[in-house]
């Protein structure tokens, strides 16, 4: 089968499109064939490295994909093939305490499909029965492939940790992001009032017709400064975020008394400074976020087949052109999700 291989960490051109043997199949297991992957900058790091951390090369990268069943593990109950499914990124051991418990994203054995194991970006993939979820015939393969990494992740920072209630306002930044547009869409499902601060008017645009009352251009604006106005100096109440560095000390400073800031990674760099002093006079929660449980990509896609949390397609490439696709992913020249078809 034709799959994106990656030998040796690097540039682009360390992407090839190769032929490679299709993955044999254990009793629990299913074969998809897959029809289209949804790319996330987690794809970037696997494809750079990152000093001290090991990668099991060589590795098919992507971590979200969608497609038919071709072939069912006997072990594997309520699917057949044919069954249109996408794939939960999320792999677990399944029997542990943690996985029992709906927390499968903290077992020891926890990895993520194009990181720990081959991935998404090929034309088929083995994946463990309960890593399926069923879609609705509405929905494209594109547009489920666009929603399992980051509406989970956004799910957990906006529901699961922050706890977002109807009535409050969230700032969402890098809201052109695929977390961020997913995470805009999650907190006024819940309620909220959404600030959003991109880098260019297009993107806040497109925010606004998400559901994003308020916008904050950060090429124009202090972020700071917009937000005290925009709230009446009063601040937020959950500022969602995964830029890092680059806005750490504005992002605490925007926060509300008894303010959330939920972050899931740290892209800019990942050394900031903390006023213990401003946590805890103010009653702030720092709250560290990765992935989410299985469980709530149910619910997740349930929303979706409503039409309440729409799947935000920026641009579609065939496989051949996964270099293109990670240029513009690594640009940020695109709204929402870079999705390859396979
Ligand atoms: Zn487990």
């Amino acid at each position: 089968m034709k799959a994106i291989r990656i030998h040796e960490h690097g540039g682009v051109d360390r992407l090839l499109v190769e032929e490679i043997p299709s993955p044999a199949l254990r009793g629990d297991e299913a074969r998809v064939r897959l029809h289209a992957a949804g790319l996330n900058h987690l794809d970037l790091w696997v494809r750079r490295g990152i000093p001290g951390v090991r990668f099991p090369l060589p590795i098919t990268p992507g971590s979200d994909g969608a497609g038919v069943i071709a072939e069912l593990g006997p072990l594997v109950k309520g699917f057949a093939a044919g069954d249109r499914v996408a794939v939960a990124p999320g792999i677990s051991c399944g029997l542990c305490e943690d996985c029992l418990s709906g927390r499968d994203n903290l077992c020891k054995d926890f990895g993520i499909l194009g990181e720990h194991r081959d991935g998404t970006c090929a034309r088929e993939i083995v994946v463990p029965g309960r890593n399926l979820i069923p879609i609705p015939p509405s929905l494209s393969f594109e547009e489920a492939a666009a929603v399992s990494l980051v509406f989970l992740t956004a799910w957990q920072m906006v529901v699961d940790k922050a706890s977002v209630r109807p009535g409050e306002t969230v700032l969402v930044l890098g809201a052109g992001s695929g977390v961020g547009s997913a995470a805009i869409q999650i907190a006024r499902l819940h309620g909220a009032r959404v600030i959003a601060a991109a880098g260019s008017a297009a993107k806040l645009a497109k925010a606004a017709e998400l559901g994003a009352e308020e916008g904050i251009d950060l090429s124009r604006s202090d972020l700071r400064e917009e937000v005290r106005r925009i709230t009446s100096r009063r601040g937020v109440d959950v500022v969602i975020e995964h830029v890092g560095k680059a806005t750490w000390d504005q992002s605490v400073a925007c926060l509300a008394r008894g303010g959330r800031l939920v972050f899931c990674g740290a892209t800019t760099g990942a050394d900031v400074s903390l006023n213990l002093r401003q946590i805890f006079f103010k009653n702030l929660s720092i709250l560290g976020s990765t992935m989410g449980s299985l469980s709530r990509l149910f619910t997740i896609f349930r929303h979706v087949e409503a039409g309440r949390l729409l799947p935000v397609v920026g641009r579609v490439f065939p496989l051949d052109r996964i270099q293109e696709a990670h240029r513009l992913l690594e640009e940020r020249g695109v709204f929402g999700k870079v999705i390859l078809t396979l």
